[in-house]
């Protein structure tokens, strides 16, 4: 095993599928058996969550709502999907735990980096939902800030493309993908691979990024095991 600890980054947007809004169940039930692979490999898995499918504070600002007020309902929107992928985790046989940065004991833990670790080490997988529990800020960084406070090896950004290309595959069929990058590099071809707060984040805190497919079945198991998946970005 390359990675010992890890720290999974998906998209809100992940979970729709081929929906246009909310939670697929079947998209949740596969992440779910891709996760169980790494558990069952003894890899330590933490999940940041987004909540895009549900709500962004930007979006609510844009149609003039209070940016504050949408931020938190952003955040509220992670925990409600922190809780269906804590539900298929556990419907797959997997311990787990979740832990939120806005306090809600009903539901969940409240983030206390102690407790995190030593579920991780017990085995089980640890979701941090409400991102970073303040407005203003990504769940891109709040995965990086957890992943750089439980001393994840490495930071696993789940998309729906392959890894980080020189312009957007999506739109552009000539587009090269890269292998793997220095963050100096991404800084100089203004390559995007988070928002640049969590970007200068883990370049600061020296914390690796795989950007990959979380949809092709089987990659997340290769990535920990070595192989060489979509970018690595590294020092
Ligand atoms: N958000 C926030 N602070 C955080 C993390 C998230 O205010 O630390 C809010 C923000 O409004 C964001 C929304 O929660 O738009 C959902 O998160 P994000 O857009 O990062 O989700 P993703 O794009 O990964 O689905």
């Amino acid at each position: 095993m390359k990675y010992k600890r890890i720290l999974l980054k998906l998209s809100g947007e992940a979970l729709m599928g081929n929906r246009s809004y909310g939670i697929d169940n079947d998209r949740l039930k596969e992440y779910a058996a891709e996760i169980r692979k790494l558990v069952d490999i003894h890899c330590e898995v933490a999940i940041v969550i987004g909540g895009g499918n549900i709500f962004r504070g930007l979006a609510g600002a844009a149609k003039g709502m209070d940016r504050v007020q949408g931020d938190y309902m952003g955040m509220l929107a992670t925990v409600i999907n922190g809780m269906a992928l804590q539900g298929a985790l556990e419907d797959a046989g997997i311990h787990t735990r979740l832990q939120s940065a806005i306090e809600m004991d009903k539901v969940a833990e409240p983030f206390i980096k102690r407790k995190a670790t030593r579920h991780l080490e017990k085995g089980r997988v640890v979701i941090f939902g409400a991102g970073t529990g303040n407005p203003y800020f990504t769940t891109d960084t709040a995965a990086t800030l957890r992943a750089i406070e439980i001393g994840a090896d490495v930071i696993l950004k789940g998309t729906r493309v392959d890894g980080i290309y020189d312009s957007d595959p999506e739109k552009n069929a000539d587009a090269v993908k890269y292998n793997s990058l220095t963050f100096e590099e991404v800084f100089e071809k203004g390559l995007k691979v988070m928002d640049m707060t969590a970007f200068t984040l883990s370049h600061e805190n020296k914390l690796p990024i795989i950007v990959f497919d979380m949809n092709k079945e089987g990659n997340l198991l290769k990535i920990v095991q070595g192989e060489n998946i979509g970018t690595l970005v590294n020092i």
